[in-house]
């Protein structure tokens, strides 16, 4: 196994992700409370002690609840950017000094993880997403966007395996009890990606060769698995893409693990 991607909790409540090498282990985000992920590490033969860093995105809860508890407690390294340390503030608790490592766009090393962070269109100080490589496999956590940039597309067409956001039916989100304002956020460019948005970005990175997209961070209020699967499967069909034959298309559940994602 050259590489793997595991969704452990991907959903507007709460997201971590494991990714890991044969001898590397790191988390994106850690968006649950500190005892769920080490349970749900624990479910899947893992251990948090084994964790070599935990990579957080941006500064929203669904994506740092347990990062500080979890950082103190196993002595594991935080990484983000500075505008996003500071915007994390009091939520994130106090990460020792020792712990803490300021990220810049560029790429650099977990042991043998190549980190790419990538700008995403997002409403927060300075998300990023990121792409993580071992040898010639790679994979990309594309989430929280509020539309698929120009800049996103460039950074996910190489990759083998993308978990994509699919947040939103446009029409679930429309007709459900959301206030005026939440509703407008959640849409705008830099809110979250709809299924018909994520069904277009699905064909575009399925044309560029990327073999296996995973969707997930779907909302719980406004989204169905089912509606997201059959959304993106039709336009994959319609775009001549069969999904199971030209790509492998899965879901990415939002409260338990999803599975384990083998890049051989
Ligand atoms: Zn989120
Ligand atoms: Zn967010």
């Amino acid at each position: 196994m050259a590489l793997s991607l595991t969704p452990l909790f991907s959903g507007s409540s709460g997201n971590a992700i494991l990714i890991c090498s044969e001898r590397t282990k790191i988390l994106v985000d850690a968006g649950v409370s500190g005892k769920r992920l080490e349970q749900a590490l624990l479910s899947i033969g893992e251990n948090i002690r084994d964790i070599k860093g935990i990579l957080i995105t941006h500064e929203h809860s669904d994506h740092i609840q347990g990062a500080g508890i979890l950082s103190r407690k196993h002595d594991i390294p935080v990484y983000a950017t500075e505008p996003t340390w500071l915007a994390c503030g009091d939520k994130l608790g106090s990460v020792h000094s020792r712990l803490t490592r300021i990220i810049s766009k560029n790429a650099f090393y977990i042991d043998d993880l190549l980190i790419e962070p990538y700008d995403i269109p997002h409403d927060a100080a300075d998300p990023v997403g990121y792409c993580v490589s071992r040898g010639t496999r790679k994979v990309a956590v594309a989430t929280d966007l509020g539309h698929f940039s120009k800049t996103v597309e460039y950074r996910l067409h190489a990759c083998d395996l993308v978990l994509l956001e699919a947040n939103h039916d446009s029409e679930m989100l429309a007709a459900g009890k959301y206030p005026y304002e939440l509703k407008q956020r959640i849409k705008s460019r830099h809110g979250h990606l709809s299924n018909e948005d994520a069904a277009d970005a699905a064909l575009r990175l399925a044309a560029a060769g990327v073999s296996s997209i995973l969707l997930g961070h779907l909302s719980k209020e406004n989204n169905l698995e089912q509606l997201a699967f059959r959304t993106v499967t039709d336009t994959l069909l319609q775009g001549g893409i069969t999904p199971g034959r030209d790509i492998s298309l899965g879901l990415a559940f939002r409260d338990r693990v999803t599975g384990v994602f083998s890049i051989k």
